[in-house]
């Protein structure tokens, strides 16, 4: 059956498009410009890879931490640091809007790896989507993105063969801030690099203050946050267990039954971060509106000045 014409005003759509996310609890959202991905992203993992007429490529961004999350030891936080779970959501309810509102065809773009390419190539960039949209700049901390009013957000991206008109990336880059830029230039390395337990973050500063150079070693990340990936550790002790006795008996200790409960109630955190370069960082944890209580304090602050 041909797909039945609607009159639809771009500006319109995507104003509808990014308060329905906004609405829903995404602190920023916004759209990606396709060619500009399709010139960055490798063949294979585009967006019209996906979905071969795809138009409009939508991003959003959920906070992260509370800021109690970033008080707690490493260990602790391991196991409800992350938020993504919230955003995936919003991007799942935003296709189905998308398609009861505009009738046009759209996708909940799935975080998953490439079951053909490994552990560590995911199908489409999130991050490369949220880049290109605006809502998010590439750090010094292995790349993660970080916005200069919200910090350090958890992204998800929906695709769709509505046309609404692009973002751009954002003009300034917050990172390095400058107590980053200080301590740069006073120890040759900025927090994220100096607290990563494993050295694993690298790079240099120009003179300007600006990013020049940044190296992040994947490979020693992973191991390091291994040890938090509990699901993951649980089910290696359980299939390299002896017997059917020892096998059952590792499945059922106090222990892992924590984690059986977790995924029963769909808590998050049954895989982890280690964290510790965004918990020293400025932008991460200090950004204006990073953490709810800042957030609550500016919409205090707002309001009394409406009142005055
Ligand atoms: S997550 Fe941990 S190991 Fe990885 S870069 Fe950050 S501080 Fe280093
Ligand atoms: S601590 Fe944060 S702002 Fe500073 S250099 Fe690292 S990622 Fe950038």
């Amino acid at each position: 059956m041909p797909k039945r014409k609607r009159d639809i005003d771009p500006e319109e759509a995507k104003k509808k498009v990014l308060e329905y996310c906004l609405r829903k609890g995404a602190l920023a959202a916004g759209v990606a410009d396709l060619d500009a991905i399709n010139r960055i992203a490798p063949a294979g993992h585009r967006p019209n890879d996906m979905m071969p007429r795809v138009k409009s490529v939508i991003s959003l961004g959920v906070g992260g931490q509370t800021q109690g999350a970033w008080t707690v030891p490493a260990k602790a936080m391991a196991f409800f640091g992350s938020t993504e779970g919230r955003a995936y959501t919003i991007a799942y309810g935003l296709s189905f809007f998308i398609e009861r509102t505009f009738g046009e065809r759209a996708i909940y773009t799935p975080p998953d790896i490439d079951p053909e390419l490994g552990p560590r190539v995911p199908l489409q960039s999130l991050k490369l989507h949220a880049e290109m949209a605006g809502i998010g700049a590439r750090s010094l901390a292995g790349d993660i993105l970080l916005h200069p009013e919200y910090g350090y957000m958890y992204f998800a991206s929906v695709f769709t063969e509505l046309e609404l008109p692009p973002d751009e990336p954002m003009r300034e880059n917050p990172c390095p801030a400058p107590s980053c830029v200080s301590m740069y230039r006073s120890i040759g390395r900025t927090p994220c690099m100096k607290f990563c337990p494993i050295q694993c973050l690298s790079g240099a500063i120009d003179e300007d203050g600006n990013q020049a150079e940044m190296n992040y070693d994947m490979a020693a990340c992973a191991e390091m946050t291994q040890q938090y990936e509990t699901i993951s550790s649980v089910m290696n002790e359980v299939m390299s267990a002896a017997s059917a006795e020892e096998r059952e008996s590792l499945l059922h200790k106090p222990e892992n039954k924590t984690l059986w409960y977790k995924m029963s109630v769909g808590s998050g955190g049954l895989l982890a971060q280690c964290f510790e370069c965004m918990r020293v960082c400025p932008i991460a944890t200090q950004a204006p509106l990073a953490d709810p209580i800042r957030r609550l304090e500016a919409a205090e602050d707002a309001a009394e000045e409406a009142a005055e």
